[in-house]
């Protein structure tokens, strides 16, 4: 049976990743130190080959049985978790990562890092291929985010070039879903949150920067896809439908049927004003590109955190 170890799989994306793969026959095993992600979002998986390990991966990474496949998912990713959390940031994307790299040595498997879109910092070339080496502010306070995942990918190459491991690098876009935290900062699920209460959507700035938004599914089948290739390069997995953030809250607003109205906040330091995947090489190389619609894709979200908010009302009763 192929044996798969999941760092980060009780968070958002980890939690539907450890989902997939046991559906595809995997043996899994989830490392994770539950700093942002929760017991919750993996209760369901009660599988006899599914096992959640309480590891906290900056301090060692131990693991027995023989491993196929490290998925490195491992970070706090919200930009209200990493500047909360600036040094456990750091020591993630660096300690942790060699850590990581160092198992999928040991035991000879394939390594995919979990990247970003934010190793571009705000960009100066639109939209993004690989090829772009990207305009971070490595002293602002989002830089100790963005260069912890930049050194990651330095690691997982030097690991690639000079000790022979397998790896690949998923630079990944926003994504959402259903499991994120209505809590977590991002603008999915604080709209979502938002609209549901009849409160006005926050837009950060004057709402004209652009972002493009997965959906959760196909993340994750193109995270599997590039973990099954041979591929050692970074690859763009995201969606190529680029909107403002005052689009986002509108569709959000029609897709909960409500009335909310926008307002806007200030813009957090060093937010870039654009964003959107080149997906070139996923497409020719992994054969991948997005097939669910933000509007359906917010539908589900918006089912799913519904049908929470009631059984937990259900549960206060
Ligand atoms: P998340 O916060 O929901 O999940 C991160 C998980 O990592 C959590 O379960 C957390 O407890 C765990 N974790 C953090 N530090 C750890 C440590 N030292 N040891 C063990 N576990 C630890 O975030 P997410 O959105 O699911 O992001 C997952 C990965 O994908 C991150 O590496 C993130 O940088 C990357 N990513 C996500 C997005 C996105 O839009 N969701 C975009 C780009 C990159």
């Amino acid at each position: 049976m192929t044996t798969s170890v999941v760092t980060g799989g009780a968070g958002f994306l980890g939690s539907h990743l450890c989902e997939y793969l046991l559906e595809k026959g995997h043996r899994v095993i989830c490392l994770d130190n539950l700093d942002t992600g929760s017991l919750q979002n993996i209760e369901h998986l009660r599988d006899e080959v599914f096992e959640f390990r309480n590891v906290d991966c900056v301090d060692n990474m131990e693991v027995t049985e023989l491993v196929d496949y490290v998925f490195h998912l491992a970070s706090p990713a919200s930009p209200i978790d990493y500047l909360r959390l600036p040094l456990h940031t750091l020591k993630v994307g660096s300690y942790g990562t060699h850590n990581a790299l160092g198992l999928a040595k040991f035991k000879r498997s394939r390594f995919l890092l979990a990247s970003t879109s934010e190793v571009y910092g705000d960009p100066l070339v639109h939209p993004q291929p690989e090829g772009y080496w990207g305009n971070v502010n490595p002293i602002g306070p989002r830089g100790v985010y963005d260069e912890s995942k930049r050194y990651a990918e330095a690691l997982t190459m030097a690991y690639h070039r000079q000790q022979g491991v397998d790896t690949c690098i998923a630079r990944i876009f926003n994504t959402y879903g259903p499991r994120m935290r209505p809590n977590d900062g991002r603008a999915v699920p604080t709209f979502v949150r938002q609209a549901l209460a009849d409160q006005p959507l926050t837009v950060f700035g004057d709402g004209s920067q652009t972002r493009s938004f997965c959906y959760v599914d196909d993340l994750i089948e193109g995270l599997f896809r590039l973990a099954c290739s041979g591929v050692h390069e970074p690859v763009n997995i995201g969606s190529p439908a680029e909107m403002t953030l005052t689009e986002l809250a509108e569709t959000v607003i029609a897709v909960t049927g409500g009335d909310s109205k926008i307002v806007f906040s200030s813009l957090p330091i060093d937010d870039p004003k654009v964003r959107q995947p080149d997906i070139a090489r996923a497409t020719e190389l992994l054969g991948w590109e997005p097939t669910v619609a933000l509007a359906e894709g917010l539908r589900r979200v918006v089912e799913f955190e519904r049908s929470n908010r009631s059984h937990s009302l259900t549960a206060l009763a």
